[in-house]
């Protein structure tokens, strides 16, 4: 495409431009509004608007002739863009430019043609303003000064046309919102960010004042404002939120400008950029800022390359005595009272190079007056945006420290307390014993002997509350004893069937009395041994089916069987006797809780220290117990030991 017809093209779609707003004509009607008026005031029949490119002629606008397209050589207008003036063929036959026309010699018969160039503002000229008759005449100088004035006219009005489409252009396209508003806050026009931003469009405009759409939290400071420019105050740059059509609230930063007439106020000229999110990262930062500052750890950030500090919290201030300004100036060790620069170095080395996360170190903090505060440092390297730096969050552990030695004291206090206690129970309960022997060894001799009725009953009662009392002193001195660590453990190689036979074997009696019977079911594998204490583990196993006997009643079956799992050995009591819910299981092993007392068995015999001594002979012996029960269907005890030792 040639530079003429880009040229003509420009113009071309510039004319056929759609009118914006209802009731605004577009160029090519007032085009063709200038075409009619030259040829009413011509009084001739045909009168052209053209347009002159390189190969062809455009007809614009046309009153009495439908070509909308001529070739260059056959029109009449190329040769007016030539030269200089109006051009007047007053005898298209007379003239041999024109003579051999297609439109003088053809069905038109054109006689007459007069054209004034259509000239841009930088000189060029574009195409004509004609007429055209089917007779020889000659112009009037007033219809020759017509043509040539309408022709400027014309062409000031494309150009008018043309800035008009270019500051729209500019208008529409900008990225702030624009707007024009009466001073009554009638919203006179907007541009189209305005319309997008806020979510109005054309037709909703025409009803809104813009105080309705003002925040209401904006409302009284707006007005003011608005009353001052209305009074040709200056008020600079405001900010004020909109309130958009989906209710949210899109907050401005602005400037306004009133034109006035006189002294009377026309148009408010507005332009505002939105800056909603621009506040709301705004507000985030300063969040976050108050929120380091109010933290109770001082935080601290410093430079990957150079280790300078570029940032501390209020608190890391009033531990370093520093200012920032003296901070920035500083590097990490200058703060720290036992660390080396080389020490920091390596540490922060090995953070940029990631093969570790975090290091978490205790030393001492610096403060500018010179004494110290005990702290614990975590750092950490961040390098996932694109100022990469380091931060250490610094913890006072002074408290810390003073509560762990006074809890460590504490404990060794109560430690001690224990022990002596354990000491004068296990002493006590010895000296007990002694006494409580003879009474029940006394009371056996006299059952034996020759008495009957209350005088045996209340004898019966003596012996059976001295057996209950040994028992009980017996597992209090097994737990004290425990406790005190006292326990001594002989470690021999023990095989686990021998044990549960010889078990079963001892309990038969009491079983056969309760009307119970014991098995031992042999395992498949035939060598169960374990290294462990043999007397404790019997204890442990007597205990659980001397339980079971109790707590199970007549035919009950008590089965006593081990395994191996991987390095552990697994013994088994199960019995299918009375069960624990599951909700008493937890309070199994806690001294002196009898479950069986809420179950109305409280004529059965017992201390609620049993289970409380059995799981910690177990754990002593580098093992654990558990229990799985199921209310009147039975229980499973478990006794779960390392086969090797690991007794502590
Ligand atoms: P004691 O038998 O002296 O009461 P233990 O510590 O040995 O004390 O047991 C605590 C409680 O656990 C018992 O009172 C009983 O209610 C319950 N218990 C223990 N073993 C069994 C079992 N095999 N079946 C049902 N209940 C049991």
């Amino acid at each position: 495409m040639t530079d003429r017809d880009s040229e003509i093209e420009k113009y071309e779609s510039l004319m056929a431009l759609e009118p914006r707003e209802t009731g605004e004509m577009s160029l090519e009607s007032d085009i063709a509004n200038f075409t009619r008026i030259v040829s009413l005031f011509c009084k001739v029949p045909i009168a052209l608007m053209t347009l002159v490119g390189e190969d062809k002629v455009l007809v614009r606008s046309s009153i009495g002739m439908n070509e909308c397209e001529i070739d260059r050589n056959e029109s009449f207008c190329s040769h007016t863009v030539q030269g200089e003036g109006i051009l007047e063929v007053k005898d298209t036959l007379e003239d041999e430019r024109f003579s051999q026309l297609a439109a003088v010699r053809g069905d038109e018969r054109i006689r007459y043609y007069a054209g004034a160039p259509l000239v841009t503002p930088d000189g060029r000229k574009i195409g004509a303003l004609c007429i055209l008759d089917h007779v020889p005449r000659q112009l009037t100088t007033r219809e020759s000064d017509f043509i040539q004035t309408m022709s400027r006219q014309l062409m000031n009005l494309i150009s008018l046309k043309e800035s008009e489409q270019r500051l729209s252009d500019l208008f529409e396209n900008v990225s702030d919102l624009i707007q024009s508003i009466s001073p009554e806050g009638e919203i006179v026009w907007v541009n189209a960010k305005w319309r997008e931003t806020l979510g109005y469009n054309q037709s909703e405009l025409s009803s809104i004042n813009i105080f309705d759409i003002i925040a209401p939290n904006c409302q009284q400071h707006f007005r003011e404002v608005f009353q001052k420019l209305l009074k040709d105050d200056n008020v600079g740059i405001f900010n004020v939120s909109f309130i958009a059509k989906d209710g949210k609230f899109v907050r401005t930063e602005g400037r306004v400008n009133v034109r006035f007439e006189g002294r009377k106020p026309i148009l408010m000229r507005g332009i505002f950029r939105d800056v909603t999110q621009e506040h709301a990262n705004k507000k985030q930062s300063e969040l976050f800022k108050q929120t380091l500052d109010r933290t109770f750890d001082a935080i601290l950030m410093y430079e990957p390359e150079n280790f300078r500090f570029i940032y501390a919290n209020k608190s890391a201030l009033k531990k370093t005595g520093h200012t920032m300004a003296e901070l920035k100036m500083m590097r990490p060790w200058e703060i720290d009272a036992k660390i080396q620069p080389e020490q920091a170095q390596q540490m922060f080395h090995q953070l940029r190079e990631g093969t570790q996360k975090s290091v978490v170190f205790e030393t001492e903090l610096c403060h500018k007056s010179g004494h110290t505060t005990e702290v614990e440092i975590t750092l950490q390297y961040l390098s996932d945006d694109f100022s990469p730096r380091f931060i250490a969050i610094v913890r006072d552990i002074t408290e810390q420290r003073k509560a762990l030695l006074e809890l460590k004291k504490a404990k060794n206090q109560a430690e001690e307390a224990n022990q002596a206690k354990n000491r004068f129970l296990s002493r006590v309960s010895h000296e007990l014993r002694t006494p409580l022997n003879s009474i029940i060894g006394f009371s056996k001799l006299l059952l034996m002997g020759n008495i009957s009725g209350k005088e045996y009953e209340n004898t019966e009662r003596i012996h059976n509350s001295g057996t209950h009392l040994l028992e009980l002193i017996t597992d209090i001195m097994d737990i004290s004893s425990m406790e005190s660590d006292e326990l001594k453990l002989n470690l021999e190689t023990v095989d686990i069937h021998v044990i549960l036979c010889s078990v079963r074997d001892l309990m038969k009696p009491q079983a056969e009395e309760a009307k119970a019977e014991i098995s031992c079911l042999e395992s498949e594998d035939k060598s169960l041994t374990l290294i462990t204490d043999r007397r404790r583990l019997k204890q442990i196993l007597i205990n659980l089916v001397s339980n079971a006997i109790k707590y199970s009643g007549k035919d009950c079956l008590i089965k006593l069987y081990a395994q191996r799992f991987e390095d552990r050995l697994l013994i088994r009591v199960k019995d299918n006797g009375l069960g624990i819910s599951n909700e008493k299981t937890q309070r199994l092993f806690t001294p002196f809780d009898r479950l069986d007392a809420e179950r109305n068995m409280s004529e059965t015999k017992g201390t609620g220290l049993g289970l409380a001594i059995v799981k910690k002979l177990a754990k002593t012996l580098g093992g654990d117990i558990a229990v799985i029960s199921k209310l009147n269907e039975g229980s499973v005890f478990t006794v779960d030991l390392p086969t090797l030792p690991e007794v502590p």
